[in-house]
């Protein structure tokens, strides 16, 4: 029988995470792999979290093999193979972005620190917490003897959101849509590109081009409601729902880590990983970029053409992320 996953999962008591918590234990994650759940949470948080393991309980779900709760990040993260960084210091009104990188690095420094210290061997890490891009430098820094390239930062719902909307747009299912890649940060300026995208088997421009009445409306389409749609939709959930998307993104960071560690196939997805210079992005950032895995973790989907207005955008995104760590070492925190 395969032996049990250990997944930990910060910020456990928090909305994402009581959208993740039973999925996970029903095995959308990792198939039929048995789990067990280690939730880590702040002490406030402990009472949240505490009541979740109550009901998984009540689930009495068969892939489940034990739940504990710490607040504690070594006890936590003790024996991890995987772990779902979800907690993370909000922005509150009047916060400086100094104020904000600083209390992040403090909460994602320790994690990787504990992370270095006691995960397994085979660790793999997915940053939820924003601003994510940057969290996942902070953690892979503070954990010298993990291999950079298994820590991510999650655009995979800024991936699905990218393909919802192009779906809808051509009258086509999302399972038609592949070939979607999110480059850049996981902020505004992120560029979700379709230029390298097929629906239904066909290029996505064309079809485009086709329903909106030319290549110049596809393009206009692209540039004025696509990219800002899928780059605000964040705000676009909480105007409407009038809270942050919980499910969307407890959805996303599951597939995040079912495809890394059950594969994608020949499928490309995005996810923020560790740029070594690819596609001209400064090396040593985590900035999404096509990824596909064979299970054994993410790798750069290389030698995509990139026109002026990808590589316009590409740039920007990643100078965004560039300026994010330079602010975060000039402040002595990395
Ligand atoms: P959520 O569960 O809604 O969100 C958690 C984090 O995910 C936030 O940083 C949020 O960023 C981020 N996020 C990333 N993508 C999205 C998305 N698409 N939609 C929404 N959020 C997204 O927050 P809660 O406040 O409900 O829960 C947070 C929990 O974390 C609390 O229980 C708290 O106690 C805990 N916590 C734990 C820590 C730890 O374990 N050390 C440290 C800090 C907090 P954004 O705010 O930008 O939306």
């Amino acid at each position: 029988p395969p032996q049990p996953v250990t997944v930990t999962i910060t910020g456990a008591g928090g909305q994402i995470g009581y959208a993740l918590l039973f999925r996970i234990a029903a095995g959308a994650m990792l198939g039929d792999r048995p789990v067990r759940l280690r939730l880590l949470e702040v002490p406030q948080g402990m009472k949240a979290a505490e009541g979740a393991a109550l009901e998984l309980q009540d689930c009495a779900l068969h892939l489940l093999r034990s739940v504990d709760i710490t607040d504690d990040a070594r006890s936590g993260f003790e024996g991890a193979n995987i772990a779902m960084l979800v907690g993370a210091r909000p922005r509150t009104a009047g916060m400086e972005r100094a104020d904000l990188l600083s209390a992040n690095a403090g909460i994602f420094g320790p994690q990787g620190a504990a992370l270095n210290a006691v995960a397994a061997p085979d660790i793999r890490v997915v940053v939820v917490g924003n601003p994510a891009n940057t969290n996942a430098l902070i953690a892979a820094a503070s954990a010298p003897d993990i291999p950079g390239e298994r820590f991510a930062a999650l655009t995979r719902l800024d991936h699905d959101r990218a393909v919802g909307q192009l779906a809808q747009a051509a009258g086509a299912s999302p399972t038609d849509v592949r070939g979607v890649t999110i480059w850049g940060n996981h902020s505004a300026t992120q560029f979700p590109d379709v230029d390298h995208a097929l629906i239904a088997g066909r290029p996505a421009r064309d079809v485009l081009s086709e329903r909106l009445g030319g290549p110049g409306a596809a393009l206009a389409w692209l540039d004025d409601e696509f990219v800002p749609r899928v780059a605000k939709r964040g705000a676009e959930i909480i105007a409407v729902r009038g809270s942050s998307s919980a499910a969307s993104a407890a959805n996303a960071a599951i597939s995040h880590v079912r495809d890394s560690v059950l594969g994608t196939g020949d499928e490309s997805v995005s996810a923020a990983v560790l740029s070594h210079g690819e596609y001209g992005v400064a090396e040593g950032i985590y900035s999404s970029f096509p990824v596909t895995s064979d299970g054994t973790g993410y790798r750069i989907v290389e030698g995509l053409s990139l026109d002026d207005r990808a590589r316009a955008r590409i740039d920007a995104s990643a100078s965004e992320i560039v300026a994010e760590r330079d602010a975060v070492r000039a402040l002595g925190l990395l």
